[in-house]
């Protein structure tokens, strides 16, 4: 019954936008998805299911789970294993398909910064294990990035008693290794930083030390699953549940035999470790390989167009709106490097600004949450202004992509003069 109610609440979205544009029901595919099992607790719990049409965003719940991959949680759920089996098992059949040494499932990408982390710093030192984070004498914890590569996750590596020594050119990194670096942290996504890949491997390796690279929300391309530990990467991070669309609360963490060995010793099921409180789960291990799984079965050429797809239908229903101009653009950094729909018009004409549609959209029912690039000067890797609306469709479920346009098609006629 709740199960209908489910279907319904749906449907009734789609219908609402198939009514409102005047197009055939056959048209949206999801009408044809079976009907999943189970109570709605989002309704239940009276919480609003939104329409993501920003992007992988930790604070919306990320990407959502493609169908294969919900079956196959679903299905993990069903019988006990034994967990450390399951992991090892998902490792390597992980690293076989990602074409690395080794391959460990985690809580998230910054659950693998820390696990990274606490590699580097315990390699071949069982004792160490247990001291970190609060008795670090003794044991090498320098971690060595660039001035603009300090972010908000460096917290995630600091958790393991590590300090951060700074670096802007190519001379202070090679002069900032000491005794005590332990390792380096290049942030892939960086809008800035002097220092390029292959250089700061290059110079890392000289000195003997290992280097991480974050690059959790750097797919699409699918093949950056593989390039940074082909580039010499020592350790790769990625979050499971952004572009691979895995669980929200997994990650992986690629790189050589011994550092991700040395990684699963600090880590769940071992307690006594930093990393017991980031328990990965066998749902969650399944559903990370079952992702892998599902985003290696597609290409970037697919993927790309269906975005672009999304994009020009959106723009397609907001060609009456004066001054409005739409068009689509790809952020030229490493993270969300996906089509994205920029809409820009003028304020004098529509008496609304870009942040108060944001605002109206997320008022509305269902509420739809816009890119928070949104009304912002440039940044993100895209050319935006405070005259700019920035539609992220990626995430769009089958259908969503109307929805969106009937609201904004509403929202800004509303406000022309
Ligand atoms: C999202 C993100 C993370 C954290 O990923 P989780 O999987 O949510 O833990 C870490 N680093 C960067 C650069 C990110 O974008």
């Amino acid at each position: 019954m709740n199960g209908d109610r489910t279907r319904r609440g749906f449907l009734g979205w789609a219908n609402l936008a198939v009514a409102g544009l005047g197009l055939a029901e056959g048209k949206l595919a999801a009408d044809t998805r079976p009907e999943p099992e189970g109570e709605d607790y989002y309704d239940k719990l009276g919480v609003a299911k939104i329409i993501n049409a920003a992007g992988t965003y930790t604070a919306l719940t990320a990407s959502t789970m493609p169908p294969s991959v919900q079956a196959a949680v679903a299905r993990a759920a069903k019988h006990p294993v034994r967990l450390q089996e399951l992991q090892t098992a998902a490792g390597e059949y992980l690293a076989r398909r990602l074409k690395c040494e080794a391959a460990l499932v985690s809580a998230g990408a910054a659950s693998a910064l820390t696990l990274a982390t606490a590699a580097a710093i315990t390699r071949g030192n069982q004792a160490a294990i247990h001291d970190i984070p609060t008795d670090v004498t003794g044991l090498k914890n320098e971690v060595i990035a660039q001035k603009t590569h300090r972010y908000e996750y460096d917290h995630a590596i600091r958790n393991c008693g590590a300090r951060f020594v700074e670096a802007v050119t190519l001379a202070d990194y090679e002069a900032a290794f000491t005794e005590r670096t332990v390792m380096t942290n290049f942030f892939n996504a960086a809008e800035q930083g002097e220092i390029s890949r292959e250089d700061w491997v290059r110079v890392a390796h000289s000195h003997g030390v290992p280097c991480l690279i974050d690059a959790a929300a750097d797919v699409p391309p699918i093949s950056n699953l593989w390039n940074y530990t082909q580039m010499g990467f020592d350790m790769v991070v990625f979050s499971g549940g952004k572009g691979i669309r895995g669980p929200q609360n997994a990650g992986l963490l690629l790189g050589t035999k011994d550092l991700i060995a040395a990684a699963a010793r600090n880590n769940n099921p071992n307690s006594d470790t930093v990393g017991r409180g980031m328990k990965v789960s066998k749902e969650q291990i399944v559903g990370m390989v079952a992702a892998v799984d599902w985003f290696l079965s597609q290409t970037d050429a697919a993927l790309e167009a269906e975005f672009r797809r999304r994009a020009d239908r959106i723009a397609a229903q907001l060609k009456s709106i004066p001054t409005l101009e739409a068009r689509v653009a790809i952020p030229n950094v490493a993270a969300n490097a996906v089509p994205h729909l920029l809409l820009r018009y003028d304020t004098q004409r529509i008496k609304i600004r870009p942040g108060e549609v944001m605002a109206e959209l997320r008022r509305g029912t269902p509420s739809i949450e816009l890119n928070p690039q949104t009304g912002k000067k440039a940044g993100a890797g895209l050319a935006t202004d405070e005259n700019t609306i920035v539609v992220g469709v990626w995430m769009l479920e089958p259908g969503e992509d109307l929805i969106v346009a009937r609201r904004l098609k509403e929202v800004l006629g509303k406000a022309v003069v």
